[in-house]
């Protein structure tokens, strides 16, 4: 029997014993023009606004008014160690030791930077193998890098498909790939949530198989930094990158993060691009013309970096720190695993849904192929007051968030898309 049933007075009971369901009130949640608060369902492209977030800023402008250049040693913060006070935080959510871990830079100039140090293909041993539908950025930089380095993507980049009918890539194919051409792979570097699908993969078990052919393997975490929990020291990943603005809640375009290996920490024999701030702290200062790299990821640093965005990473991830990467699993399994219940509730052919039924293989995310009219179901929700995301040509992401979305969310998105889709007969509508 299922643990969920679908009527409303189930989600209020299930809202009403959340542990977490406090967390909401700590966001600000978009209002439609009407003034009522949305349906937000789209913490995988774009995470609220914390409203600590504010008095945070005006900290580090206040500092900035009063004290200038001094801010740096005398702000409230200091600004030369800033990126410092997120280790920790960082380390926790990736599962890492803080010498692994920094924020800097954005996502897809980290992932440039990491290749640059880590995808170093020789004649036989040249490709770099992502999932097919990687976010297309992670595309355009492997195939630069792979032209960077002579190669040509029609030969160097492996693009891994889901069985013909299938749409999540099964585990055992990763593996029999990389057992079969793994000889000839420099680089595996899948999303570890996939951004389309919704695909959760089993980081640890492609890591294994990789290093049992002496592959490097890394993973994009734009889509799992938050979402899932993550244990990248213990898996023996390489290198990993994430963006902080999608489920981290750290505000548009914001900082990003990188981890490293520790077994790479020292690695000052490999090509890497140089910064300042990547340089010895307690020689940077002398400014002599020879780099000397921290060791750990914080050796991979270029510049100074903005604070008034790293105010926004650190704001967001005191809420991480208090809320607790396996609590927010737990809950977002409930409620992922409800959305999913009540969708199947339906019993609709209209629509499918892409992303995989087995809550291992998932984070939030639920992708939700609409067969006809999607577009139009989408634009309907958007006038409702539903903000998710399309897809072309017929894809609705929609990502229940544990830190700020309710059971009640969901069962009130589930409402509107049966009746749009015309199967409402199936759900009461909340009272
Ligand atoms: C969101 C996302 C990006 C965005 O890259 P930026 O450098 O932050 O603009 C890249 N890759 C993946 C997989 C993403 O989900």
């Amino acid at each position: 029997m299922s643990q969920y049933r679908s009527e409303i007075d189930f989600a209020r009971q299930m809202d009403a014993s959340d542990p977490l369901a406090g967390y909401r009130s700590q966001f600000h949640m978009p209002r439609t023009k009407q003034g009522t608060e949305c349906l937000y369902f789209c913490g995988n492209s774009l995470g609220l606004q914390p409203k600590a977030l504010e008095a945070a800023m005006a900290q580090e402008l206040e500092d900035w008014k009063n004290l200038g250049v001094e801010g740096h040693f005398h702000a409230k913060n200091p600004w030369m160690p800033y990126h410092e006070f997120l280790s920790e935080s960082l380390a926790r959510l990736v599962g890492a030791s803080p010498s692994e871990v920094v924020a800097m830079n954005t996502l897809t100039v980290n992932l440039h930077l990491m290749m640059v140090s880590f995808y170093r293909p020789t004649p036989e041993r040249f490709k770099i193998v992502i999932e097919a539908h990687a976010f297309p950025s992670d595309q355009y930089a492997v195939q630069s890098q792979v032209r960077y380095h002579g190669f040509d993507p029609e030969q160097a980049l492996v693009e891994l498909q889901p069985r013909a009918g299938e749409s999540a890539l099964r585990t055992e194919d990763i593996e029999a790939y990389i057992e079969r051409e793994g000889d000839s792979v420099a680089l595996i570097m899948l999303g570890g949530v996939n951004y389309y699908t919704g695909q959760l993969f089993d980081m640890q078990r492609i890591t294994r198989a990789g290093h049992s052919k002496g592959c490097m393997v890394a993973f994009d975490l734009a889509h799992a930094a938050g979402n899932v929990p993550l244990q990248l020291h213990d898996w023996g990943v390489d290198f990993a990158c994430w963006c902080s603005y999608k489920y981290l809640n750290s505000g548009p375009g914001s900082v990003a993060g990188c981890f490293v290996h520790e077994r790479h920490a020292e690695r000052f024999d490999l090509p890497r691009f140089c910064g300042w701030w990547g340089h010895d702290k307690q020689t940077r200062f002398k400014m002599g013309p020879d780099f000397h790299a921290i060791s750990g990821a914080e050796g991979w640093q270029l510049s100074n970096p903005p604070i008034l965005s790293l105010v926004a990473v650190k704001t967001a991830m005191q809420i991480f720190d208090q809320a607790g990467m396996q609590s927010l699993r737990e809950k977002s399994l409930k409620l992922t695993g409800y959305m999913a219940y009540l969708l199947d509730h339906l019993n609709s052919d209209a629509f499918t849904i892409l992303t995989p039924d087995d809550p291992e293989q998932r984070g939030c995310q639920l992708s939700i192929l609409v067969h006809q009219g999607g577009r139009k179901v989408f634009t309907e929700l958007e006038q409702q007051g539903v903000i998710c995301d399309w897809r072309e040509p017929d894809c609705i992401r929609v990502a229940p968030v544990p830190l700020y979305n309710s059971f009640q969310d969901v069962y009130q998105f589930v409402v509107l898309f049966a009746r749009l889709i015309g199967a409402a007969g199936q759900l009461r509508e909340a009272g």
